[in-house]
């Protein structure tokens, strides 16, 4: 259906016209040449579209600008890190106010108590500690998932994300074994010793890597959405409940992304019951902060761990875990974001989204398909994968740069990595038509 040729052509006036109107941007990446290794301070920022990053002079609300004066609707939100907005006001104050107050002291403020008692009240679960990334919260969560159940090895479903957590950059080969994830660095463990890896909405798999007895925790995002969207079946959250209760396997359910499906992630929305739950990026309104809560008996569990004076050399925390700023910064976002009042917005304008991409791919009699998560929504050039596998599959580089490319020049940022949409309340229809009409306008020009 997509004449290749066609499709490099038209990415390559893109470009052009990218290039023409981003002069300072390419000013300063020539710069950033000098001494950032690779050009940019983090290598994923290359996987912008164009062939050099747009840097960023501010970004507000749904906003963005960049140094060349262009505002952009921002549908990437700092890959959720800024969901509930960009410098949300609340936030900004409290920052500020708890920066002349002293940043970091190596004791609890009181806005520790609030935050864990706002974090008990929406995910249900009562035992809370701090990170300064959902990275971080995870490896400490598999550490006492370990130490809990006295076994080593973890479980993951294939292509899954879960920040640069070495046990989790693995994926399955086409022999089904156990391999590092292509693009992982210096992997330091045989991946297949130290993780069991599942197809997502695969209940036998799952229960086969069960049987041995030898998962400590399943780490798991209720549904994918580092591969685009892939939606559990009905049943598969009962059966991964089930499975793990009845394996003695712990179940560690990171919300750092399907906070998107409400207040309480998906865990609340769905009634899920997890021993761990992990949720970091948005919770800080951008600020660098992440949560990791325990229920009630595996609290039991480490209870002597945590009294233990070696609990400072146990592998999980750190220096600035739990830090005076982070905690002000939860406390505001959580306060004043991410609330049941913000989604009944947001969620509103993802599903205005999904319908204008829809139409389009109606309208062309593609067997395209659009998913949606909340206030997160997503196109895919197939019918809605069920698996990593299948997603992973279905992904086309060429297809996405174009399409992101088009959409930022018409003013419009969507996350680079995938075809993903995110809406806050800060979004206007007038901002969710904008997109609809640049992919309507991409597509017509591609496949007439
Ligand atoms: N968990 C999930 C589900 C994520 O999507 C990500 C990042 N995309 C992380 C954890 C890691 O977050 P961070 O890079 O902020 O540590």
């Amino acid at each position: 259906m997509i004449e290749r040729a066609q499709l490099a052509a038209l990415h390559e006036r893109e470009v052009n016209r990218f290039v023409e109107a981003h002069q300072r941007s390419a000013e300063l990446a020539a710069s950033a040449g000098r001494h950032l290794l690779a050009g940019v301070p983090m290598p994923w920022m290359r996987r912008w579209p164009g062939p050099f990053p747009m840097f960023v002079a501010e970004a507000v609300g749904g906003r963005c600008t960049d140094v060349d004066g262009h505002e952009y609707v921002d549908l990437c939100l700092g890959d959720t890190g800024a969901m509930g907005g960009h410098a949300p006001p609340a936030v900004v104050a409290a920052v500020a106010a708890q920066a002349r107050r002293g940043l970091t002291a190596m004791l609890p403020t009181a806005d520790a108590v609030w935050v864990a008692d706002e974090l008990s009240r929406r995910f249900g679960l009562g035992n809370w500690q701090f990170a300064l990334s959902a990275t971080d919260a995870n490896r400490f969560a598999l550490r006492i998932a370990r130490h809990a159940t006295g076994r080593r090895k973890v479980a993951v479903f294939n292509w899954c994300y879960h920040g640069t957590v070495d046990e989790t950059m693995v994926t399955l080969d086409e022999n089904g074994v156990v391999v590092a994830r292509a693009g992982s660095l210096g992997t330091p463990l045989d991946p297949s010793a130290a993780t069991a890896v599942v197809e997502f909405n695969d209940v036998d798999g799952l229960q086969r890597e069960l049987a041995g007895g030898d998962i400590a925790a399943v780490l798991a995002e209720p549904a994918l959405t580092n591969i685009g969207i892939v939606l559990p079946d009905a049943g598969f959250h009962d059966a991964l409940r089930e499975l793990t209760r009845e394996a003695g396997t712990l179940l560690v359910i990171d919300e750092t992304h399907t906070i998107c499906a409400g207040p309480g992630g998906y865990t609340a929305a769905y009634g899920l019951t997890p021993d761990v739950l992990v949720i970091g990026k948005p919770i800080g309104g951008g600020v660098p902060a992440a949560a990791y809560g325990l229920g009630d008996e595996l609290a039991g569990q480490v209870a002597a761990a945590f009294a233990d004076p070696s609990i400072d050399v146990s592998g999980i925390g750190g220096t600035l875990a739990g830090n005076a700023m982070s905690m002000a910064a939860m406390r505001a976002a959580l306060s004043t974001t991410l609330r049941e009042e913000d989604f009944a917005v947001a969620v509103p304008l993802a599903e205005r989204f999904a319908t204008g991409v829809r139409q389009t791919i109606d309208g062309h009699g593609l067997a395209w398909s659009v998913q949606r998560l909340g206030c997160r929504a997503e196109y895919w050039y197939c019918p809605p994968p069920r698996s990593g596998a299948a997603a992973a599959a279905a992904g086309d580089d060429e297809l996405d740069a174009f399409f992101h490319l088009y959409a930022l020049n018409r003013g419009v940022l969507l996350t680079p990595f995938h075809n993903m949409a995110l809406l806050s309340p800060h979004h206007t229809p007038a901002d969710v038509d904008r997109h609809s009409e640049a992919f309507a306008a991409a597509v017509g020009e591609l496949v007439g």
